[in-house]
């Protein structure tokens, strides 16, 4: 049996790269998966997701083996297997899905029935979704590979373009999701909330989508700095101008037509001293606030059910203290969840594989080997503008 490697939740703070079990063709149940694939992974992110649990900011148990953002070649392929075959190099979305239940024929893949025993919505190395090993490995096991997988076309471009097709697993669906169901369109006007992976992954999803403007927040200066360069507007939430005044001086008017919040549960208040905390409301009430009449909100920021680290009692059971009057008085439509990645990934692909959107360069993708991990973590939790996307086999720094 071949060995294998992969980075560890080991406490709040800590990952560790640790030798881990080479996957079998079975489920978490110990059920038999002939419908499975495994893959020699090519490269895998670090994603704002796994660090609330590394941060402790969940009940991820420790020993959880990491890592939902997957890009693969195929290496050993189940007897119930018919479109993919050795060789295949294919990007994995992070949602588990089964392709049979009523949710994954409707393309919600993100809440699929059959993977998760606890709850609709299942993923690779995640709190509560299901126990599927995590991908931040040199191998992973995808099931239902028929249905999960997107094969690129051509071996040689995709090694060309690994860098974006790499964002496909997750925050460029997102945050594409999130400026589609917040109903960006030509000419439209739109505030980012976040300039992290996912919140430039929005902002560059705007841009293909034909927003005439697109403004990206957040308390981070060097995040900021960043957004400018790559052709962003931008406010800083950490001064003391409010959000409507700083989206006034550049569109005219302290509303826009379109809102994404790309931060989630542990945003930190507005305005110099709000910044220096958490207040876990303050992203989605800003949205009501900012956002025309009848406009659309996307919510691909994470809220959980439970937060050991909450700031108060109603924080650690997920309850905000959210001005949904606000809301309901300007007409507002909200979306959360999971974003369901396959109803996104192909279309996305085919726009990066003809250099229609630049994501690697929107999010600085950061390619480090599987050892060096354990410091993307701390990187990333300390605020660099960056994507960090590990290369277990060192192909990546082969491939450009
Ligand atoms: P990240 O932590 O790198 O980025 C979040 C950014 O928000 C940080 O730069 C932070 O400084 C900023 N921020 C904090 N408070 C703010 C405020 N009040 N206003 C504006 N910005 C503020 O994370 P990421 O990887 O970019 O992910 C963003 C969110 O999207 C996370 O919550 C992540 O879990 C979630 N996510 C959801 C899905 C999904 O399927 N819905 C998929 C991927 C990621
Ligand atoms: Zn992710
Ligand atoms: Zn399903």
């Amino acid at each position: 049996m071949s060995s294998n490697r992969g980075v560890v939740y080991v406490e709040p703070g800590k990952v560790e790269v640790r030798s881990i079990p080479f996957p079998g063709m079975v489920d978490p149940t110990g059920r038999k998966a002939n419908h499975a694939v495994i893959l020699k992974v090519i490269s895998t992110n670090i994603c704002g997701s796994d660090q609330h649990m590394v941060r402790g900011r969940t009940t991820a148990p420790q020993g959880l083996v990491l890592g939902h953002e997957i890009t693969g070649e195929v290496i050993e392929v189940g007897s119930d297997v018919i479109t993919l075959e050795k060789g295949d190099v294919v990007s994995v979305p992070f949602n588990v899905a089964c392709g049979r239940c009523p949710m994954c024929k409707t393309q919600n893949t993100g809440v699929c029935l059959s993977v998760n025993p606890g709850r609709p919505g299942g993923a690779y190395g995640y709190v509560d979704m299901g126990g599927w090993i995590g991908g931040q490995a040199e191998y992973v096991l995808v099931p239902f590979a028929d249905f999960n997988l997107l094969k690129f076309p051509d071996r040689d471009r995709a090694m060309e373009k690994i860098r974006d097709l790499t964002c496909l697993s997750d925050i460029l669906p997102t945050g594409y999701h999130g400026a589609v169901t917040a109903g960006v369109r030509p000419g439209a006007s739109v505030y980012i909330a976040g300039a992290g992976p996912v919140g430039m992954a929005a902002a560059a999803s705007s841009r293909l989508l034909g927003a005439a403007v697109t403004i990206v927040g957040d308390v981070n200066p060097k995040r900021l700095e960043h957004a400018r360069a790559v052709g962003f507007e931008t406010v800083d939430l950490s001064l003391d101008t409010p959000l409507s005044e700083q989206i006034a001086a550049i569109v005219g008017e302290p509303t826009v037509d379109c809102a994404v919040d790309c931060v989630g549960f542990e945003a930190r208040g507005h305005g110099h001293s709000g910044s220096q905390h958490e207040a876990p409301a303050t992203v989605l009430n800003s949205l009501m606030e900012v956002t025309r009449v009848a406009g659309k909100i996307g919510i691909p920021g994470l809220y959980v059910t439970d937060d050991p680290g909450g700031v108060d009692k109603a924080a650690q059971l997920g309850s905000l203290s959210v001005r949904l009057g606000l809301g309901w008085a300007k007409s507002h439509s909200f979306f959360t969840g999971q974003t369901p990645v396959m109803k996104y990934n192909r279309d996305l692909m085919n726009a990066i594989l003809w250099n229609r959107i630049d994501v690697a360069k929107a999010v600085n993708v950061q390619v480090i080997s599987l050892e060096d991990s354990p410091r993307g973590y701390t990187e990333f939790d300390a605020g660099a503008p960056k994507k960090f996307v590990i290369d277990p086999h060192g192909v990546l720094s082969k491939a450009v």
